[in-house]
């Protein structure tokens, strides 16, 4: 494993090792540099236990999904993750150690491996995902009435999120340039962060506990994918710090990073780091990735700053983290109090159009097929469908979206693609309705010859650059050469896009003068008269709400 050029640190344990047993329990955090659990587990300890449980809740195979996959999360996501625990193991062997894997509900298996090895000490990185925060209070309550010491260190993200909701006087700051004033400067920023270590302790005996080898995907019972359904992202440890090295040598690129400039269609150089899902399972340590761009920033003389810089990323990243951490239901819109109640549709046709990239809207179908394919999108193409899908055209609920995103993307983050739906569906965060991406004129402004098009739907590989993003206005003679009918190789679009996103803006215009009205506390009955009147009464526009598209 070789390591970008920052100061290392000596561990701040005794090397020579005597004392307890200890196990460390990875789920996130799938690394050995800035591993503050690991660094823990490894003090004092004789014996230790390096631990991951395959979850049947995430990873048990569902026939009937959408696509292969189990229903959390799909084959690309489950395969990064095989391979992350691979190169887990590996940099766990080089240290004379290795990766335990077990399978079963987390909490029974861990319970019985406290207590078959005589654990003494328990470590695991804090996590603040509603489901691991129910399963990590049963597993403390467990061990500490057992007697057993527990570390859990925050290191997932920037800052405590607590820490900043303590600071704001027990809310999440709503927006981010308020997080970014009360955050400040991390505590760690300049010290040197432990970024290798050179020994562990040995495996202990691991008695009758169903040890195995880090899986194959046929082996936890899905059948692999041929070659172009598989990301080309490799998960891992390994694979993750060099995309970081290459990313932070190039330093005037990281200097001049300006979000959201950058070509969404560049599919061959994708315009940003694609380290999100290396930070997504903690293969990359976001406060090593932080350090590594504040260096590059010194020795600039000048450099972009939050939101745009890539360090403001990062804050985004953070941003998030803390606003869900801190907001009862952040993933619904029910009973969450920073979410506007919009009364969006329930259109299961709609909806399949969107998720099999069967709009009839070129740019969005590619999209939706890279999302399929690759489990990674620009940021900006991931507007553009997020858009269209809720108030740009669909009018679909942006929590559909959200379940689509949250099993296909191999960087899915409970925080962060909550937060973004939020964003994009002008339920929270972002207001302007009327500034809606247009799904012709957006992506021909960065490919006008679609490139990105003909990669991932081939169907439209031959048709001429000035119909390829309305191929529906190609004469039929057109159509006919470039092999493809609309209608019959490619769909017509699911709707007029200019009616669409009219109607879309007028019903989110009558649902925000409601939410200012009622103060946010509308009933069901609510939802459904705005939905009815809206269906009954389609009304011509207040003039202030002219067409606004952003192209
Ligand atoms: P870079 O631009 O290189 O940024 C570096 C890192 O900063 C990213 O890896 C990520 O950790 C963080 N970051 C960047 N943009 C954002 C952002 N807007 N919000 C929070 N953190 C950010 N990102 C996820 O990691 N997981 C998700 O599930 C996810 N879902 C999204 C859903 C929607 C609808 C939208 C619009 C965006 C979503 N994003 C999500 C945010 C963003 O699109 C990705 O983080 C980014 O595109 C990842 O590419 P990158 O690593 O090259 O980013």
């Amino acid at each position: 494993m070789r390591l970008p050029t920052i100061p290392l640190r000596s561990p701040p344990y005794p090397t020579m090792a005597s004392g307890s047993n200890s196990l460390i329990w990875f789920r996130k955090g799938l690394r050995i540099h800035d591993n503050p659990a690991l660094e823990y587990a490894v003090s004092g300890s004789s014996v230790l236990y390096p631990v991951f449980v395959i979850d049947p809740h995430y990873m048990e195979p569902e026939p009937s999904a959408f696509s292969p996959g189990s229903i959390r999360a799909g084959l690309n996501r489950i395969r990064f993750l095989l391979e992350s625990l691979a190169d887990l193991d590996l940099n766990l062997k080089r240290l004379g150690s290795r990766l335990l894997v077990l399978k079963g509900e987390p909490s029974e298996v861990l319970f019985r491996c406290l207590n078959e090895w005589s654990i003494k000490k328990l470590c695991f990185e804090f996590d603040t995902e509603p489901y691991y925060q129910a399963l990590d209070d049963k597993v403390k309550k467990y061990a500490t009435a057992a007697g057993i010491e527990i570390y859990s260190p925050v290191s997932h993200t920037l800052f405590n999120p607590a820490d900043i909701i303590e600071k704001n006087g027990g809310k999440p700051p709503s927006t981010y340039q308020s997080f970014v004033k009360l955050a400040g400067e991390p505590s760690w920023a300049s010290s040197p962060l432990v970024t290798d270590l050179n020994w562990l302790p040995v495996v202990g005996n691991v008695g009758k506990c169903p040890i195995t080898e880090v899986p194959s995907i046929k082996e936890l019972g899905y059948e692999d994918t041929p070659e172009d359904e598989k990301t080309p992202f490799k998960g891992g440890e390994s694979e993750g710090l060099r995309r970081l090295k290459a990313s932070v040598e190039n330093k005037e690129w990281v200097a001049n990073f300006e979000k959201p400039k950058g070509d969404p269609s560049s599919f061959i150089k994708p315009a940003t780091t694609v380290l999100s899902p290396y930070l997504k399972f903690g293969c990359v340590s976001s406060r090593y990735f932080y350090q590594c761009i504040q260096e590059v920033q010194r020795n600039c003389k000048t450099h972009t700053s939050p939101p745009v810089s890539l360090l403001g990323q990062l804050l985004w990243r953070d941003f998030f983290y803390t606003v869900a951490f801190g907001t009862p239901n952040f993933d619904q819109m029910k009973d969450n109090n920073i979410c506007k109640q919009i009364p969006w549709k329930n259109d299961d046709e709609l909806l399949g159009a969107w998720i099999d990239a069967r709009t009839g809207f070129p740019w969005i179908d590619a999209i939706m097929m890279q999302l399929r394919k690759w489990g990674w999108m620009h940021h900006l193409a991931r507007h553009c469908v997020a858009c269209f899908l809720t108030r740009g055209d669909l009018f679909v609920h942006w929590e559909k979206g959200r379940d689509v995103f949250e099993r296909l993307l191999i960087d899915s983050d409970w925080a962060i693609n909550n937060g973004n739906w939020l964003w994009l569906s002008c339920s929270s965060f972002f207001y302007q309705y009327n500034r809606i991406y247009s799904p012709i004129s957006f992506g021909k402004k960065y490919d006008p010859n679609g490139n990105y098009i003909r990669h991932f739907l081939p169907i439209l590989k031959d048709m001429p650059k000035e119909y390829i993003y309305e191929p529906w206005t190609a004469p039929v003679s057109v159509q006919v050469k470039a092999k493809c009918i609309i209608g019959k190789d490619y769909p017509k679009p699911v709707v007029d896009h200019k009616l669409a996103s009219k109607e879309c803006k007028q019903i989110l215009y009558e649902a925000y003068e409601l939410n200012k009205r009622l103060k946010g506390n509308l009933s069901e009955e609510d939802l459904k008269n705005l939905r009815r009147k809206h269906e009954e009464d389609k009304r011509p526009l207040p003039k202030r709400l002219k067409q606004t598209t952003i192209d």
